[in-house]
């Protein structure tokens, strides 16, 4: 290969240029020739390779060394797609994203030492039917992680910062470049050395111990406004777990769920409730009390009521989540039928009976009673 030029001429750098000097003269001429730069220009395209492949050996300590010594070495000793196995293989990306971190082409990798948003947290609250129809401030604890107060979720040392990875640059990746005879490949993967995160910490924080993070129960104040339902959600803003690497938390949801109340049941935004009624109230009307969840009201009865018949207290039901109206409580009448009664109670409904054309049956002791439906069903003496 009597024909090529000298790797040092091809990047324009001295032969005791330093790496960060054949790295950046790569990059101004891999900008400069890049095929991506200069579509199907022919003569750019062999400039690039030129300039790829003598960064490839100037880069690498091992190759640099041999260079030096023994010149342009023939291809075959290079294996299989080594040098001049083409840039189909990689994209201008891994080129620029590599150097530039992204910045260049802006068609950004999702880079691993990114930062990312906390987790969402959720939290099932039990409250009273009173609690969610009049609302309620109360206090929650959660366990979560948050950042670490005495490191600031930088998991370093006090005094001390997190010095930037050497293997990777900060970037979080490393590229391996495979040559194989199909080819060659390039991957990218979370970094070795700093696990991604592009940078190392030489003390720990005695805190946190690194993480960065630390596992705390936090007291947070809720607010249920009036009106909620058993499945009804709060979102808390910002009040999830910590996020990594300066990314913002995520949320906490507050999932409502409402005890079964005693007396009420909620159907929409109304309360039913049933209440038993004397027959002399349905009979001939009334004024009764009526339990609400604001206290005891009144209640007025027409004559002549029937069993399942259901009243309405206007807005005495719960207030719309949205913040105007409200629903109202629903009574559903029961009549209830006296069990005993004592001698002149029935001797009054006796005279209530003739006064409305009845026939009573004549009264019986229940031991009469017994035997007569043993005689009926044609058993017993
Ligand atoms: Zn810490
Ligand atoms: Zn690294």
């Amino acid at each position: 290969m009597a024909d090529k030029r000298d790797y040092y001429e091809v990047l324009n750098v001295s032969r005791d240029a330093s790496q960060d000097e054949i790295k950046k003269a790569y990059r101004n001429l891999a900008r400069k020739y890049h095929p991506d730069v200069n579509p199907g220009d022919k003569e750019s395209e062999a400039k690039f390779k030129e300039v790829k492949e003598a960064y490839d050996v100037l880069s690498d300590p091992v190759k640099r060394e041999n260079y030096d010594r023994f010149g342009h070495q023939d291809e075959a000793f290079q294996g299989f797609g080594g040098f001049g196995g083409g840039f189909g293989d990689f994209g201008i990306e891994d080129i620029f994203d590599s150097f530039f971190g992204g910045g260049f082409s802006g068609r950004k990798r999702s880079q691993s030492n990114a930062p990312r948003r906390g987790a969402d947290l959720r939290y099932d609250l039990e409250i009273s039917l009173e609690e969610a129809v009049k609302g309620k401030d109360t206090f929650i604890k959660i366990p979560r992680t948050e950042n670490c107060p005495r490191c600031k979720g930088t998991g370093a040392k006090e005094g001390t910062e997190p010095v930037t990875c050497s293997a990777c640059g900060g970037s979080g990746q490393q590229q391996v470049v495979k040559n194989t005879a199909f080819g060659r490949f390039v991957s990218v993967h979370p970094c070795v050395k700093c696990g991604g995160t592009g940078s190392i910490i030489q003390e720990k924080c005695s805190r946190c111990n690194g993480e960065g993070k630390v596992f705390v129960e936090r007291k947070i104040e809720i607010k249920i406004p009036a009106g909620v339902d058993s499945g009804s959600k709060l979102r808390v803003s910002g009040e999830g777990e910590a996020g990594t690497r300066g990314g913002p938390p995520g949320d906490l949801y507050v999932v409502i769920h409402v005890r079964p109340h005693k007396i009420f049941k909620r159907q929409d935004n109304n309360l039913i409730c049933e209440i038993d009624l004397d027959f002399v109230y349905a009979a001939l009307g009334a004024e009764i009390e009526v339990p609400t969840l604001d206290g005891k009201a009144k209640l007025r009865i027409p004559e002549g009521t029937q069993p399942g018949a259901v009243f309405r207290l206007k807005g005495k039901g719960v207030p719309s989540l949205r913040g105007f109206g409200k629903g109202d409580q629903l009574v559903r009448i029961k009549v209830d039928v006296p069990r005993k009664l004592n001698s002149r109670q029935k001797k009054i409904l006796r005279e209530f009976a003739e006064a409305s054309g009845l026939k009573l049956v004549e009264p019986q002791e229940d031991k009469g009673f017994i035997s007569r439906v043993k005689e009926t069903l044609g058993g017993g003496k």
